[in-house]
């Protein structure tokens, strides 16, 4: 028998379930990425960090599984690289390899879904079978249900039946072996190559300069950094200026990491921070299940009811959120955050999407579209969560009377504006007790601090207080 592992979201070669299913069950096995000309089209930009961070991470896979085979055969391998639309491609690769199967872990988004069924009944019509794995969450699909055998929609019960599913399942978090398997990698034939980053459309966007290190190698000295202070987690996370969370998530969506190890590490440890961090993961899990069970959230509330709130059409302040515009430093800060470096700290992505709905009164579902063209680690399943939590249109979601506070939710999680000034150096001199409101500094103490608010830096777009009053009558509409 003879197998192709398609590589997808799982950008590494250990403890990876297709690899190691197709070890065992194939004696030749190839290896294959696409660069799916479907998915990369869409993109809004040339310069994309994240397929910078996937290209960086496809090259050393190449040289980790040719590293592997060699070990184990003698002989080189590695990674047979395409570009175009994946789900014409792997069928004709497979055919022309002439492989029995074709392997791969399991996506949960729907259109990757779609994608994955069509090329399962175009490999069924070569006579070719389609094997797909779980591998990039701990529990899947209709793994943990409630009681009555139903998917859950509250997260606090979910994570303890999580919890104790794990506690009855050991070998959950075993590692999928590679080495010691009966099947050998297949050699490559020669001339086979890496498309450069060019030959794909894309230009470096500055990943190599920032703090996010590509591959597998980037994805290890992040997670040992964290394992050292994992315990200060609970502490920590929520203060943007420390240095407090993993900065884990981008490897997590490309698999350059495996989610298995990092649950057993945070399971193993048990301090309170690295059950606060396991957690986290859970959370993973519980969106992924969210969104496998229904799909429709991609672009409806999870609450129907929701669909009767209106939203405001507000172009001009849509633009001076994106921008970071709106005269609420926290909000700002977040903001350039995002726009300089792709990563945004989860506290602040709460309060942004809060404020874009709750104080803008702006759908969701824009915020949604502008964070999915910049995040490093966008991920529908988390992104679409996360946005529908802030929105209180999800599951288990914010409730819709809780609106946070940007100046209050400021003076709590950037006390010393540390956060604020690294990102807005415009407001650097602004004392302390100014900085959360610099709107309310008199003519003197704004010369003082070099700064003119309206004109150096934004009056703010909306008063707090009344937006509040504006969107507490907006989801008015739910009580009736
Ligand atoms: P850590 O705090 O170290 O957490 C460890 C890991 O747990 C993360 O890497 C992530 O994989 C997972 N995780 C943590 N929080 C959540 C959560 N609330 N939901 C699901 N998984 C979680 N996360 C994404 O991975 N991709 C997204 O596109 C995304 N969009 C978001 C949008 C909004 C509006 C909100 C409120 C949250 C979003 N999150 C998203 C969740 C969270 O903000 C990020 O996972 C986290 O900030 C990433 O940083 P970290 O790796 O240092 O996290």
């Amino acid at each position: 028998l003879s197998a192709l592992v398609w590589f997808r979201r799982d950008l590494r070669h250990f403890d990876h379930a297709a690899l190691h299913h197709a070890l065992r069950r194939a004696g030749r096995v190839h290896c294959a990425f696409v660069f799916d000309s479907g998915i990369l089209d869409a993109l809004p930009s040339r310069r994309d960090r994240r397929v910078e961070f996937i290209h960086a991470s496809v090259v050393e896979l190449d040289e980790a599984l040719d590293a592997l085979s060699c070990r184990a055969a003698g002989s080189g391998g590695g990674l047979l690289v395409r570009h175009g639309r994946a789900e014409e491609v792997v069928p004709r690769l497979a055919a022309e390899l002439g492989v029995d199967a074709v392997f791969a872990n399991r996506d949960y988004e729907p259109a990757a879904i779609a994608r994955d069924s069509r090329v399962a009944q175009r490999l069924a019509e070569q006579g070719i079978g389609f094997v797909d794995c779980k591998d990039q969450v701990v529990f899947e699909r209709d793994e943990v249900l409630t009681r009555d055998g139903k998917p859950f929609s509250v997260f606090t019960p979910y994570r303890n039946a999580w919890l104790k599913r794990l506690d009855a399942d050991g070998g959950a978090l075993d590692a999928w072996r590679i080495e010691g398997q009966a099947g050998r990698l297949a050699p490559k034939a020669p001339g086979e190559r890496i498309p450069a980053l060019a030959e794909i459309g894309f230009e470096p966007a500055g990943l190599s300069g920032s703090a996010l290190p590509a591959g597998m190698r980037g994805g290890r000295a992040l997670f040992e950094d964290f394992a050292a202070r994992i315990d200060r987690y609970a502490d920590a996370r929520d203060f943007p200026a420390l240095k407090g969370v993993s900065y884990l998530s981008t490897h997590l969506r490309f698999g350059t990491v495996s989610i298995r190890e990092l649950a057993a590490f945070a399971h193993g440890h048990g301090s309170e921070g690295a059950r606060a961090w396991l957690s986290e993961l859970i959370w993973r899990d519980f969106y992924h299940m969210i969104l496998w069970h229904h799909p429709q959230v991609v672009a409806r509330c999870f609450r129907p009811e929701c669909e009767r709130l209106r939203w405001d059409e507000a172009p001009g302040l849509f633009a001076a959120w994106c921008e970071a515009r709106t005269g609420y430093p926290i909000v700002d800060a977040a903001m350039r955050q995002l726009e300089q470096s792709g990563y945004m700290h989860n506290r602040l992505r709460m309060l942004a999407a809060s404020f874009l709905v709750k104080d803008l009164g702006i759908d969701w579902r824009l915020g949604e579209r502008h964070f999915a063209a910049r995040l490093n680690d966008y991920d529908l399943a988390a992104n679409n969560g996360g946005w529908q939590w802030a929105a209180s249109t999800g599951c288990d979601a914010q409730p819709w009377f809780r609106i946070f506070n940007p100046v209050t939710q400021s003076q709590r999680f950037d006390p010393e504006g540390r956060f604020i000034r690294r990102y807005l150096p415009e407001l650097a001199q602004v004392p302390e007790r100014f900085l959360h409101a610099p709107w309310t500094l008199d003519a003197a103490a704004q010369r003082a601090a070099g700064v003119r608010i309206g004109i150096d830096y934004p009056a703010p777009v909306v008063d707090h207080a009344q937006a509040r009053l504006r969107t507490l009558a907006r989801f008015g509409v739910l009580k009736a």
